[in-house]
């Protein structure tokens, strides 16, 4: 038996299915769509610890143009197309891992929390960690990547109040200076300063400043990844002899800034500097193969990192709901 595809027979096949479920029966079950989704929250084991991936749900970014910037808005477009997503608008994803080690429960990153600067779709990070059965009380520390508005916004609530009261918290010095700085309140920076002054300010009596490669927790382990912003860092996480690499905004997409990893973010503070630090860090972690949690591929962000002719590819690793 062979098949036509053609346009025509496909139509002429759903016709007939029609007729042949009409032939059938007529007691349809009719069930009304349930609309629902399952918890944004995801489990694995890393060694000894449990890692749970917590949602601050997806933040689009509109159109590339202007975003993603050093090659040609052609080019960009067609780069998004062949992979099957939206030329028009690039969603990022807000992957959290939260990092059971035993002894202590692990955050990183916090999401926007209250400010819908990207739209309604953000801040769901605490809904997301009630899902999963966690409680912000219970977070003894928060790793900040740095002091964006995506990754320290859901440090307070809308009052202002720390919404991980027992934790400590810990980010560059560099970054903390820059982005609370007053002196920038009038420059075009000004909605990312008033938004890292209010997630950090009522929290600077926990703050924690790590170095460039100090283990600043047991199995935490701080690299340094300048450019994106000034203290900008990835993080190695490792228990009982496993690893991954917490990316934060080493690079923000699983093709644009990977694929072509000299390709610019306009968010970045030091684009050229960004760019070679992914080179780097990216190059390392390849070549160790070490797997990848990323802050904003699609969800849920685990995965491996190979080196191409070009750049980077990723390659997701398939979620498995067997703990
Ligand atoms: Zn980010």
């Amino acid at each position: 038996m062979t098949y036509d595809l053609s346009r025509r027979s496909l139509l002429a096949l759903g016709a007939g299915l029609g007729a042949s479920t009409v032939l059938g029966s007529n007691a349809f079950a009719r069930a009304p769509k349930l609309g629902t989704q399952p918890a944004y929250f995801y489990r694995f084991g890393l060694g000894d610890a449990e890692v749970t991936v917590v949602s601050d749900g997806p933040l689009p970014l509109g159109p590339p143009k202007g975003t993603f910037i050093g090659v040609p808005d052609e080019e960009v477009k067609k780069m998004l197309s062949d992979n099957f997503l939206s030329a028009e608008n690039v969603v990022l994803e807000q992957n959290s891992p939260i990092v059971n080690m035993g002894d202590r429960l692990v955050l990183f990153d916090t999401g926007m929390g209250t400010s819908k600067a990207f739209g309604p779709t953000t801040g769901r990070q605490q809904k997301s960690m009630a899902e999963a059965g966690i409680k912000p009380a219970d977070i003894d520390a928060v790793v900040l990547s740095h002091a964006h508005i995506d990754h320290i916004g859901g440090i307070v609530d809308v009052d202002g109040k720390p919404l991980f009261p027992n934790a400590q918290y810990y980010i560059a010095q560099s970054d903390f200076d820059f982005w609370t700085d007053e002196g920038k309140l009038g420059s075009p920076l000004k909605d990312f300063v008033v938004h890292a002054r209010k997630n950090l300010l009522p929290v600077r009596d926990r703050l924690v400043f790590f170095k460039d490669g100090q283990e600043f927790l047991p199995g935490v382990q701080a690299m340094a990844a300048p450019g994106h912003t000034v203290g900008h860092t990835i993080f190695m996480v490792s228990s009982a002899g496993k690893s991954f690499a917490f990316l934060g905004d080493l690079t923000h997409h699983p093709i644009l800034l990977l694929e072509k990893p000299r390709m610019q973010f306009s968010y970045d503070t030091d684009p050229q500097q960004a760019a070679e630090s992914r080179v780097k860090l990216l190059d390392m972690i390849a070549g160790n193969k070490i797997p990848v949690m990323s802050y904003h591929f699609a969800w849920p962000g685990y995965g491996h990192i190979a080196k191409t002719s070009e750049g980077f590819h990723y390659y997701p690793e398939a979620m498995s709901l067997n703990l």
